[in-house]
């Protein structure tokens, strides 16, 4: 790839591509892709023809504001795409922004490099009319009178709302006026359009800059339209209408967004009337479709028509801002419902970052959809829907949808679900040549049942067709088929048709299930059914060929996720563990389980060598809320080998000990556990924020039989703050290596632990108080809160408290700066600071009830946009061990000492003898964080 420049007719870079390249000036480590963007501009001003013009930093976006002779160049915002990220900027002057003129720079999110530019800016800018500057610069809109109004827009009757929203620097072009001649349906052509009647913009010359007024107004775009947005650029002193748009309104359509059982477990069925079944109806935005008047249902990636009898005509609206509104129980509400969904399968595809021309290689766009077609039988009436190939086998020809219900006017495409599980066959015509994977009937049932599920309303989460289901109780497809029932992957109900899509569907729901989709946030199952969905049409884009065997399936899925360097900002090869339980569960990988079989009635085997440390799920990957207090790994603070947790003690070497277990059906050799640990907090992402425990790593000296465990350690390591430390476990063996080998970037440790069992994690409490000093550990308790994204989130702080306590009024409160939630930017972190408030006194015997009942913890969890990122647990306890209670005695008094000598120390005084020579400190060591240093400064 070579350096290349696309120019306009000013001789303006509007374009500018090179190999990859890392912008010098910036000092990457940590960098945001807003930094890397502004310090590539500042370093590329000349060869992008910008020269005049002066960036101001990111930080300060207005400080040249007032200066005439030169334009600023500001970061306006970013937008994430799959992996990169556009950084766009905003050039004014004098305060004024100059219309439209804008750059984006591309920034490659995993390396950070930049190849390529988008600019829209002004080389050089002089303005004609300076006189037209407001003096003062209005805060908020300027209202227009109706008399005003009609000065400049004579012909645009029932304008709503008219006002100046700002000035703004243009640059006239006469051309450029009114939308031009080929986009007219707004304008011309068509009957019934407003009749623009602009005064002739006399003595205004191409080319130059005027400050106009941003005039914003509604109005329809065409009699009895409804009415739309519009912008006009008024010159303010002549009152001449330099630029005017209608910003036209897509048109709507009514459609069941989802069918009434996923929406609101309604029980209205295929044969309800009108009025039961129109409310479950809603207005949508159809998108996509291109302008046309009269509007037909054709956009960029579906095209509604009929080319099956029955005869059914797909309907139009009158102009591109027309409304779709049908009753549910007609073939036009069938089209609306069929362009909508067919087009939102491909729409999604994008959003989750899949190039389309890619994927669909052998795909016509935009592809045919008969909303009323025939399937199999020739009089059209029958419950069926198909997506047939095209002429070569190598990609989809069309959509055919038929009858929810034989004799009901409802069409097949007024079910979502049914459209996804038709997209189950289009996606393998592109990559198999065929509509079926060879071991199953398609991917299309597990699609539709894990993209509904995370705000599914139907009683039923099981059901993966509710809207038939209640229509046609015959039809029958689950995705919660028991393998004991006869479903296991080639089980007496298997077959590669529709029991194999049953026992598939029940397979990779289960996958979504583990990673969140049996949370009980909504953000967390979308995020969870996002990545599924995407993991399932990745696999499903490496295959070559069909299969009657699905391990060949399982590989792809794997390396679908070993080879994604980001999805939605997250690094892959964390989830390719779980892929292979899902199946495991489903009774693959065991003798007997292959093509032929017909007799698997029990879960599969799990890897020959699977070493695991227990988080409470014995080595399996159901879904967890909680991963942060692995039971199996354990502190000492001595190095007794001891089996009991110790809480550590600050400022003192402690002592990691971890079980680990195989359950594979081979010993496990060569094992071996690193150990890391890290400040407390939580959204710590790995590798960056964790540092390897004093004792780094142990090497087992003899291999684990199968179902055995052994305890490694000791791990030493010394926390340094009173109130919580995290520990990693990370175990290997041959054959088992952890994700931390497979990761393909930094990844925050909730995406990261809870899906390989070779990795355990444990929050701790160094010095946990007991239950009476726990109002003063509470208060002023800090924790901090991290940021491992690159980009703004906003973190919300979730607080659990035992019954116990909430009973009696007892509250926990975030008293820093924000409170509970607030915006955390790009890989920050925050001290986030407690108080607890004491409610009404409680008898102890209460509390060691609570502890008995398992109910006394208080739970802090951190979300970040909603997704769990981590949290703390603080474990009620009587410290009744007196051993225990001397410790903490010494511990005290070493404390005290040590704040002592250490303010002597610094003051330069010497330290109390008395102290030195007891044994109570043996070695003085300082450790400082740089960049917590201010904030920890003694006063
Ligand atoms: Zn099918």
């Amino acid at each position: 790839m070579k350096e290349s420049f696309i120019r306009n007719k000013y001789g303006e870079v509007t374009h500018f591509s090179h190999p990859p390249r890392i912008a010098k000036q910036a000092d990457f480590d940590g960098a945001t892709p807003a930094q890397v963007a502004e310090a590539y501009l500042t370093e590329n001003k000349q060869r992008l023809g910008l020269a005049q013009g002066r960036i101001a930093n990111v930080e300060d976006a207005t400080k040249f504001s007032e200066d005439p002779d030169a334009t600023v160049i500001s970061y306006l915002k970013e937008k994430d795409i799959t992996g990169s990220t556009l950084v766009i900027f905003q050039q004014s002057t004098m305060g004024l922004n100059i219309f439209n003129a804008r750059t984006g720079v591309h920034v490659n999110n995993a390396d950070m490099t930049v190849n390529s530019v988008q600019s829209s800016m002004h080389a050089s800018v002089k303005i004609t009319n300076l006189d037209a500057k407001e003096r003062q610069v209005e805060k908020s809109p300027k209202k227009i009178t109706a008399p005003a109004f009609r000065k400049m827009l004579r012909t645009i009757k029932g304008a709503e709302n008219p006002r100046i929203a700002r000035q703004v620097v243009y640059r006239y072009e006469s051309d450029d006026r009114v939308e031009a001649e080929d986009h007219r349906g707004c304008f011309g052509g068509g009957g019934g359009h407003v009749h623009l009647d602009l005064s002739k913009a006399d003595g205004f010359k191409d080319g130059e800059h005027y400050i106009v007024d941003e005039v914003l107004f509604r109005a329809p775009i065409s009699k009895g339209a409804k009415p739309v947005n519009w912008r006009a650029l008024v010159e303010p002193k002549t009152n001449t209408v330099l630029y005017i748009r209608a910003l036209v309104a897509h048109a709507t359509g009514m459609v069941f967004v989802r069918d009434p059982q996923t929406s609101s477990n309604a029980t209205v069925t295929a044969s309800s009337m009108n009025a039961q079944l129109n409310p479950f109806r809603s207005s949508v935005t159809l998108p996509g479709l291109t302008a046309a008047t009269p509007q037909p249902l054709a956009g960029d990636f579906v095209n509604i028509m009929d080319f099956s009898i029955p005869t059914s005509i797909p309907p139009t609206v009158a102009n591109p801002s027309g409304a779709f509104n049908f009753n549910a129980r007609s073939d036009d509400f069938s089209a609306v419902n069929a362009y909508y969904h067919c087009d939102g399968l491909f729409r999604k595809m994008l959003d989750l970052g899949f190039t389309l021309s890619n994927y669909f290689d052998g795909t016509t766009f935009p592809v045919p959809v008969d909303h009323r077609a025939t399937i199999g039988s020739s009089d059209g009436n029958e419950v069926n829907a198909s997506a047939p190939g095209n002429a070569l086998g190598n990609g989809l020809e069309e959509f055919r949808f038929a009858l929810v219900q034989q004799n009901q006017a409802l069409g097949m495409a007024t079910s979502a679900r049914v459209t996804w599980h038709e997209f189950g066959h289009a996606v393998l015509w592109d990559h198999v040549n065929s509509p079926n994977f060879g071991f199953a009937h398609s991917a299309g049932d597990a699609m539709a049942a894990i993209l509904y599920d995370p705000n599914n309303q139907c009683a039923d989460r099981f059901d993966t067709f509710p809207w038939l289901t209640i229509s046609n109780p015959v039809i029958s497809r689950r995705h919660d088929r028991a393998v004991s029932a006869g479903w296991a992957w080639f089980g007496a109900n298997y077959n590669t048709r529709y029991g194999g899509e049953q026992v598939l569907g029940t397979t990779l729901f289960r996958l979504y299930r583990s990673l969140g989709g049996d949370s009980t946030r909504l953000s967390t199952r979308q995020r969870a059914s996002d990545t599924t969905l995407y993991l399932i049409l990745k696999g499903i884009g490496l295959l070559s060929s069909t299969t009657n065997d699905p391990r060949i399936y399982v590989t792809a899925l794997q390396n679908a996720d070993l080879t994604t360097t980001a999805f939605k900002g997250v690094p892959g090869g964390a989830l390719h563990k779980v892929v292979r339980w899902a199946f495991e569960k489903q009774g693959l990988f065991q003798p007997g389980a292959t093509p032929g079989g017909s007799t698997i009635t029990t879960e599969g085997n799990p890897p020959e060598v699977d070493v695991y440390i227990d988080d409470g799920r014995n080595g399996e990957y159901q879904y967890q809320r909680v991963h942060w207090q692995n039971q199996d790994m354990w502190v000492r603070r001595s190095a007794d080998g001891g089996t009991s947790h110790e809480q550590p003690l600050v400022g003192l070497t402690n002592y990691m000990y971890v079980k680990v277990k195989n359950r594979g059906s081979e010993w496990a050799s060569s094992v071996s556990v690193d150990a890391y640990h890290c400040l407390p907090g939580t959204g710590l992402a790995f590798p960056d924020d964790w540092q390897p425990m004093t004792t780094p790593s142990i090497s087992l000296g003899s291999p684990i039989p199968p179902g055995g465990s052994t305890i490694v350690g000791p791990f030493a390591f010394t926390p340094t703050q009173v109130g919580h430390e995290c520990l990693l476990a990370i175990a290997h063996a041959d054959g088992d290596p952890g994700n931390d080998t497979t990761l393909t970037g930094t990844i925050s440790e909730g995406r990261f632990v809870p899906f390989d069992n070779n990795i355990g994690q444990r929050n701790v409490n160094p010095v946990m108080p007991s239950f009476q000093n726990l109002v003063a550990f509470m208060k002023g308790h800090k924790i901090w809160v991290r940021n491992p994204f690159r980009k703004v989130k906003v973190a919300t702080i979730h607080i659990s408290m035992p019954r116990i306590l909430r009973k009696l009024g007892w509250r926990m409160k975030v008293v820093s700066r924000g409170m509970d939630k607030f915006e955390i930017g790009p890989r920050d972190r925050r001290e986030v600071v407690f108080d607890l408030v004491p409610g009404a006194d409680f008898r102890s015997q209460d509390i060691k009830r609570a502890i008995e009942r398992g109910d006394a913890t208080i739970l802090v969890e951190v979300l970040l946009d909603g997704e769990l990122s981590g949290g703390m647990s603080y474990p009620l306890s009587f410290d009744t061990d007196p051993v225990d209670r001397e410790k903490r005695k010494d511990f005290g008094l070493l404390r005290t000492d040590l704040s002592d000598s250490l303010r002597r120390l610094l003051k330069g005084q010497t330290i109390d003898p008395d102290i030195l020579s007891s044994r109570k400190i043996r070695r003085v060591s300082f450790d400082f964080d740089e960049e917590l240093l201010d904030d920890k400064t003694d006063p």
